[in-house]
């Protein structure tokens, strides 16, 4: 089952064509998006999803997204699907066709299932590897033209970077600096539990705020956990309680194998499903 909707609310049978060859989405990848977790009927976060895209939208150099258009066609997806079918619905921003004197961007809400992947991932947890994303963590302020930062739609990168961690046998990758500190993973932000505290590393990394992660830990804070957004080196993956990734369609899941090795299972099987139950009962 999936949904197209247009930005002014016009539906599209997504089995159609509707996006030109020369859009610069489609051609540079020149564009924005986010993905954003539909469960009975409630888009989770929709405010900090709202609030990236425009901060994309910026770094871009791009118009401010119309808010109210997307809060409208957001709706419009949601109210076309079944309640109690989760649902991952995509708002994608292009800079439109190349050479458009009017620049008018290409714009729409797009809804689809959960993949059964997914579904697993989230239940038996994954195996991930580290890989080097070729940057320093301080980049991101030194070189703003890079984009770190930003959700745009070139995600060539980060789909490689999970082929390559296919290829050793695991399901996805940390991307750590040149420096070896904990960056994020290719589609999600990292978590660490460790003593009764979690931590992840700070978007001044040059890495995406995490919608899902900020979620995670006020819901954590409320179930008595301590939070920390602090600098972590690569060695400490392993070294907690529970290393998990958490990202919109993914939600939390945790990592059982980081590079190669076996992670323990106890007591990270049951910070897991403390954490994941703490961050679903806020939606039920
Ligand atoms: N980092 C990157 C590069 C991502 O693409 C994503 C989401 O897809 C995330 C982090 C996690 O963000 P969110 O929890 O808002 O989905």
């Amino acid at each position: 089952m999936r949904v197209l909707a247009f930005l002014d609310g016009t539906f599209a049978d997504p089995d159609q064509a509707h996006i030109r060859v020369d859009d610069l989405g489609l051609v540079r990848g020149d564009g924005i998006f986010e993905t954003i977790l539909v469960t009975n009927g409630v888009p989770r976060e929709l405010d900090a999803h709202l609030d990236r895209f425009a901060r994309s939208a910026a770094k871009m150099d791009m118009a401010p997204p119309d808010r109210e258009a997307w809060e409208r066609v957001i709706r419009l997806v949601i109210d076309n699907w079944p309640t109690d079918v989760e649902l991952a619905l995509k708002i994608v921003l292009t800079r439109g066709i190349d050479g458009d004197p009017d620049e008018r961007p290409t714009a729409f809400a797009y809804g689809t299932e959960i993949a059964e992947s997914t579904k697993t991932a989230r239940r038996d947890g994954i195996g991930v590897v580290t890989l080097n994303r070729g940057f320093e963590a301080d980049l991101m302020e030194r070189a703003p033209w890079l984009l770190l930062g930003a959700k745009t739609l070139s995600y060539s990168v980060n789909m490689a970077a999970q082929r390559e961690a296919r290829r050793r046998g695991a399901e996805d990758v940390i991307f750590t600096s040149t420096e070896g500190y904990v960056l994020e993973g290719p589609t999600s932000n990292v978590v660490v539990a460790r003593g009764g505290t979690l931590y992840t590393p700070p978007p001044t990394n040059g890495i995406l705020p995490g919608t899902t992660q900020g979620d995670v830990f006020r819901a954590a804070e409320r179930a008595g956990w301590k939070t920390e957004v602090t600098q972590l080196k690569a060695d400490e993956l392993a070294a907690g309680d529970a290393l998990m990734l958490a990202s919109s369609v993914r939600k939390l899941t945790r990592v059982h194998t980081l590079d190669d090795v076996r992670l323990a299972d106890d007591p990270a099987v049951a910070i897991h499903a403390e954490l994941a139950k703490a961050y679903d009962a806020q939606y039920e």
